[in-house]
């Protein structure tokens, strides 16, 4: 469950990039988050991944208190998600297989259920043909879906896909957000998917979250009613040769790092007692309000 309550983020002291965001998104939904460039949805994603922390208000994600949760337990609610980036962000010297098993084995997985656990993310995704290949004999498509199983395999409650499509041809785009819905639907996983593109969005009838300068302008199911409001400013995006280029999240070898290491890789958050992670090496911005306050 996500739930945004009175957000706002201010960047450097005066420039509000999100404005009292008040939402809720239950388990099992599909959300599309969507808005030009500069609405606010990257740091959106951002404050989910507790990437940063409000400046006002709080967000609780799958009931880890992100405004006082302990530096050492953000690893184990980061293992409570999935990420899919826009460019895909495999590591180019692994096999498939090992890229989808890394996640797992940096928890110290053991190797059986690794093989168990990573069978069944490529077989979701049909990649079961290609687990040796190297991330470069992959098509773009394919790259994506191995990044799709990555994000599934360590069975997180939500998923959150930041353009997942902007890299992938028009019918791979329409395969990658039918493999999301898949999951969805036979996972329960929670799915919010950042996109620019309106014709995707229009071929599903999931939430649509429409932002514009910080703020929630739109939040339903009626797509024809909410699409057009942010159309012209997609155009004019698309006039001024706007592309989305990939946005700087960190590397995803320290995303998975920043999972840091248990003994028991399934042992759920509320388990984990003092195990302190060996490494992190995640550049959490974030991190300067981690000790106080209570935790999960
Ligand atoms: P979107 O993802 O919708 O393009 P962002 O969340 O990236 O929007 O940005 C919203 C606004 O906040 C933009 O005007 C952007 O320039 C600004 N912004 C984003 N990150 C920072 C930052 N770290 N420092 C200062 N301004 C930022």
């Amino acid at each position: 469950m996500v739930e945004f309550s009175n957000v706002s983020k201010t960047y450097n002291k005066d420039f509000e990039a999100l404005k009292n965001i008040n939402l809720q998104i239950d388990k099992g939904e599909f959300v599309f988050v969507v808005g030009a460039s500069g609405a606010g949805k990257s740091t959106f994603l951002k404050l989910c991944m507790r990437e940063e922390v409000p400046t006002t208000g709080t967000v609780t994600i799958n009931g880890f208190d992100l405004n006082n949760i302990k530096k050492r337990k953000i690893p184990y609610f980061r293992r409570t998600l999935g990420i899919v980036f826009q460019d895909f962000r495999l590591i180019p010297d692994m096999r498939v297989y090992d890229n989808v098993a890394f996640a797992l084995r940096v928890t110290g997985t053991k190797e059986k259920e690794v093989r168990r656990r990573v069978t069944h993310a490529l077989s979701m995704v049909g990649l079961l043909g290609k687990t040796q290949s190297l991330p470069k004999e992959l098509s773009g498509g394919e790259q994506q879906r191995a990044a799709i199983a990555r994000a599934l395999v360590n069975g997180p409650e939500l998923i959150i896909a930041d353009e997942p499509t902007g890299n992938v041809d028009p019918q791979m785009s329409l395969e990658i957000v039918e493999l999301l819905n898949a999951i969805n639907r036979s996972e329960g996983t929670t799915i919010i998917m950042v996109t620019h593109a309106h014709d995707l969005v229009k071929r599903f009838d999931h939430r649509i979250i429409a932002l514009k300068d910080g703020e929630i302008i739109a939040d339903g199911y009626d797509k024809e009613q909410i699409l057009p409001t942010l159309e012209e400013d997609i155009l004019a995006e698309e006039h001024a040769g706007y592309y989305a280029a990939p946005r700087e999240m960190g590397a995803v070898e320290q995303f998975i790092f920043s999972y840091g290491k248990s003994d028991d890789a399934a042992d759920a958050p509320d388990a984990v007692s003092d195990a302190e992670p060996d490494a992190d090496p995640f550049d959490d911005p974030a991190d300067e309000p981690a000790e106080g306050g209570d935790e999960q």
